[in-house]
């Protein structure tokens, strides 16, 4: 069942990222693809949040470096986000990006509280976490 309602998502989510954001279908299918869901698999996505409503998500990459990804402003600080959309300007999501948006559509991300003060950390890059 759980398997089933993955797909559906996914297939969902292909829709919306290939209308919405634009992404192109072969990096839908491809390897990046594969890689998002076995992020999603392992649970690697946290929501991380503060008092003061601001919102954002760390993934566990394979190499178990952390990444803070930004689903409002679309970014990601890892080397495929700078290449593929960056500097090809190609509209398309590296997969620690990718997993964000599949374990917010099946409601898997994990959820973790830190102080506003941890969040201002966070997003000027200076925190360790
Ligand atoms: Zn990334």
């Amino acid at each position: 069942m759980q398997n089933f309602l993955c797909v559906l998502c996914f297939v969902c989510l292909t829709v919306y990222m290939t209308t919405v954001l634009g992404a192109d279908e072969n990096f839908i299918f491809g390897s990046s693809a594969l890689q998002a869901l076995d992020l999603v698999d392992q649970r690697s996505v946290t929501c991380v949040s503060s008092p003061s409503g601001r919102k954002a998500f760390q993934v566990a990459g394979g190499s178990g470096r952390l990444y803070t990804c930004f689903l409002s402003c679309h970014y990601c600080p890892c080397p495929a986000f700078a290449y593929t959309v960056l500097r090809r300007n190609g509209g398309l999501l590296c997969k620690h990006l990718l997993a964000v948006y599949l374990c917010q559509a099946m409601a898997v991300t994990q959820q973790d509280s830190v102080s506003d003060q941890q969040m201002s950390a966070l997003l000027s890059g200076t925190s360790a976490r």
